[in-house]
């Protein structure tokens, strides 16, 4: 059995006496609404293992139907899709997910909190094959401070570069929340604009914000404003918008490209091909450097810097504690940290050192 043509195609169970409305375009606009109800990227990454579980799950069941799914089938693609094309838990349940989203497509309950044998069999597959570490590596504030020193601030070409190297690393910024999809793809409803720069003030410090209109945890376009204040160094990413505000543009803001190169919206490939190729030039390793150590890079500054992770969750605007596996300096933060849990920078021996008066005296140094 193929996937359906039409994914969401509604059959009613009864047979219509008399539609209240026309019925074909009602039903379009429910498959359309239901189809808007799963991210974009989400569709195509389900797409592989869907085609794969209806093959399986055809090939095994012959003319039953594939849906609703039985446990055992799903636990032995499970385990052939683990041996054959993931051999890692994580991809296996995204997997079991892609399947599951088919499932409620067809019309029938999820499976996923019933389906106990399930949970078991993929943890015995994270206890079979360990996490590989993540290889991405972060940005750090150094290699900053060498490109602020290595572009060429009065081509447009460096202006724009550095614009959004440093709000993307000061911004912990995702890569698609200020690139555009493909040089000839730039939408305004979705993709960052000029006319998404504004600049204010918080007391006396003069900052720049940027309106992120949608992202990977905001599929609904809420929207989000990241605040970039100034800061007393050259790497300011409220100077580098500034000096980029200052760039004179042809284009009405709200349909140009706030990171444009020649007239063409910057892309995740340019700004990382770039950013490598200056980095590259200073010495830097960049061999593990992708779009996504700007953001990485960010938050293990900031948790470097001493700012708590409550705080860099809120900055980096993220919904649930993963930012946590992306902070990748474990080391010097856990130093940190616990260096801030003795109240005092004194040793316990200068403390309790008998050249210091009294008891209470060492009590009451220890107390402030
Ligand atoms: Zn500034």
């Amino acid at each position: 059995m193929a996937p359906p043509a039409r994914p969401y195609s509604i059959a009613l169970p009864y047979s219509v006496a008399s539609a209240p409305v026309p019925l074909g375009p009602l039903v379009s606009r429910t498959e359309e609404l239901l189809a808007a109800g799963l991210a974009e990227g989400t569709r195509r990454s389900y797409e592989a293992p869907q085609r794969r579980f209806v093959e399986f799950a055809s090939a095994l069941r012959g003319s039953l139907p594939v849906f609703p799914v039985d446990e055992a089938t799903l636990l032995l693609f499970a385990s052939h899709y683990f041996d054959t094309y993931a051999p890692n838990a994580a991809s296996v349940r995204a997997a079991v997910f892609a399947v599951q989203s088919m499932q409620v497509r067809a019309g029938h309950p999820p499976f996923w909190s019933q389906f106990r044998r399930l949970h078991q069999l993929i943890e015995g597959m994270a206890r079979t094959v360990p996490v590989a570490p993540d290889s991405r590596c972060p940005v750090t504030y150094d290699m900053l401070v060498a490109a602020h020193r290595a572009i060429n601030h009065s081509s447009v070409d460096g202006v724009v570069m550095w614009a959004a190297m440093s709000c993307a690393f000061f911004g912990l910024l995702r890569v698609s929340e200020f690139t555009a999809r493909s040089t000839s793809s730039f939408d305004h409803r979705r993709d960052l604009s000029a006319a998404d720069l504004s600049f204010s003030s918080s007391g006396d410090t003069p900052v720049a914000i940027l309106r992120i209109k949608r992202s990977k945890t905001d599929q609904r376009g809420v929207g989000a404003d990241v605040v970039l204040p100034h800061v007393d160094a050259a790497v300011c990413p409220h100077c580098a918008l500034l000096r980029l505000a200052s760039l004179p543009r042809t284009t009405a803001p709200h349909s140009t490209p706030l990171f444009e190169i020649c007239g063409t919206p910057l892309t995740a490939s340019a700004f990382n091909t770039r950013a490598r190729r200056i980095l590259r030039a200073l010495g830097f390793d960049v061999s593990r450097l992708t779009s996504h150590s700007w953001r990485i890079g960010g938050a293990t500054h900031a948790a470097r810097s001493g700012l708590p992770s409550h705080s860099i969750q809120t900055i980096g605007r993220w919904r649930s504690d993963t930012y946590r596996r992306y902070i990748r300096d474990p080391t010097t933060i856990a130093v940190h940290a616990r260096t801030h849990m003795v109240p005092h920078t004194s040793s316990p021996h200068f403390v309790a050192a008998p050249s210091s008066s009294t008891g209470s005296t060492a009590r009451s140094r220890r107390a402030a």
